[in-house]
């Protein structure tokens, strides 16, 4: 009989498998991919030794000091902070919003007191703003608001961003100095040797089982295991009971040049709408301290589209949060289950946010049960 039977080899399902195992539990972890690593998985390319995230790419950031020394553990991070830039009306633009991409968009030389003024000037108030589009009038105004914002989050969500939550928007920083890291956390950088090696060291010495799918023998996991800690979709998890979650997710489309550098930069947005694409990624920005085994870079165009199957960013629309909250009051009486990370708390969570989970998680059961245990 296992202690735990672990669904997914995500952040989650990693972290509470090294913690369990550490605390003397045994556990098996099945993962329906043919890798571990979740939607953070990276290979390296065999012709340019250019790191490459799977789905989408991964900055490893946070303001938490103790997951940033528990990360680093699993790896050495390089010095990459991140930077974006964004594409609006064929200029370009650093972004989050500062004060170069004010002063460029309004073609002035504010200063940042003066940038401060000039976008109260600009901002509508709104006492309580409900809604995405709300809350980022009340932070950068109309005219900015439709020049970076409503264009890109419509590609991003398939929807009018008068329907989408506040806090997708507050992800980003408002800023009136010249600061233009991507990110205001203390610590970031990007694992040396790519995602994939932090998973095979959490999973040393784990039994996991890859290609296989829980609910294809759902009651035979239940029945080896005294805890299941399940990772994958909640809706999924109790068979669409109460109706489906809307999740985006991307298509990628890869391309090679014989070039050094395409774009100069990791990231480019897309603000315009008739771009059909989000972002380019040149993924070779990533990793500045590595050796190319050939001349060229690869870039990598996002297109989102909606797809509950192959999930990655939960729209938790009003209507997605009712049906949400059914499932939560379900779960509580799921007796011998536990749901954790981002597809089954379904929770625009960061890698940080989904460690810290995890952790706390295994500090409450694994930990806690090993010690009763011991007694
Ligand atoms: P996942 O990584 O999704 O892992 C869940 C695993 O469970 C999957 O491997 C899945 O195959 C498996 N599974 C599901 N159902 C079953 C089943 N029935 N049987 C067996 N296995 C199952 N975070 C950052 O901090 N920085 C970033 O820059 C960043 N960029 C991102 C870019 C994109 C495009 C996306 C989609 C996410 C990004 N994230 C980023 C968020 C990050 O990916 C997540 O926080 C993290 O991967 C969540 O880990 P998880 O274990 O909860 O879920
Ligand atoms: N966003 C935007 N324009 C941009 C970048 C982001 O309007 O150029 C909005 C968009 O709604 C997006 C949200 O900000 O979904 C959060 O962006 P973030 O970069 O945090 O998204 P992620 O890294 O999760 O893809």
């Amino acid at each position: 009989m296992f202690d735990f039977l672990i669904v997914g080899a995500g952040f989650f399902g990693a972290v509470f498998a090294y913690e369990a195992r550490k605390a003397l539990k045994k556990v098996l972890l099945i993962e329906k991919r043919d890798h571990i690593g979740g939607n953070c998985y990276s290979y390296d390319d065999s012709e340019t030794n250019i790191n490459i995230h799977k789905y989408g790419p991964h900055i490893f950031h946070t303001p938490d000091k103790n997951i940033w020394d528990y990360i680093n553990i699993f790896a050495d991070f390089n010095k990459y902070q991140h930077r974006v830039l964004t594409t609006a009306d064929d200029k370009i633009y650093p972004l989050p919003i500062n004060l170069t991409t004010i002063n460029q968009f309004y073609n002035l030389n504010l200063t940042p007191d003066e940038a401060a003024e000039f976008l109260k000037s600009k901002i509508s108030a709104v006492a309580k703003p409900t809604n995405l589009e709300e809350k980022a009038i009340s932070l950068v105004g109309r005219e900015l608001y439709e020049s970076f914002i409503k264009g890109y989050t419509i590609k991003q969500w398939g929807r009018d961003p008068r329907e989408l939550p506040v806090d997708v928007i507050t992800r980003l920083p408002v800023r009136t100095s010249n600061n233009d890291i991507y990110y205001d956390d203390k610590y970031q950088g990007m694992p040396t040797g790519g995602y994939t090696p932090i998973f095979e060291k959490l999973l040393n010495g784990i039994s996991v089982e890859l290609k296989t799918d829980f609910f294809d023998k759902r009651d035979y996991w239940k029945s080896i295991a005294k805890t299941i800690v399940y990772t994958g979709p909640i809706d999924r998890y109790f068979d669409y009971h109460f109706g489906k979650l809307s999740w985006r997710s991307c298509r990628f489309e890869i391309e090679r040049f014989s070039l050094n550098d395409y774009q100069g930069i990791s990231v480019m947005n897309f603000a315009d709408q008739e771009i059909p694409y989000t972002r380019i990624i040149e993924p070779k920005h990533f990793y500045p301290e590595r050796a190319p085994l050939s001349r060229g870079t690869i870039i990598i165009r996002e297109y989102p589209y909606e797809n509950s199957d192959e999930p990655y960013y939960p729209v938790s629309s009003k209507a997605d949060l009712k049906i949400l909250a059914k499932y939560q009051k379900t779960q509580k009486k799921e007796k011998n289950v536990v749901f954790g990370g981002r597809l089954a708390e379904y929770k625009y969570y960061d890698m940080y946010q989904v460690i810290a989970k995890a952790l706390q998680l295994a500090g409450k059961i694994a930990i806690s049960k090993h010690r009763k245990g011991e007694k």
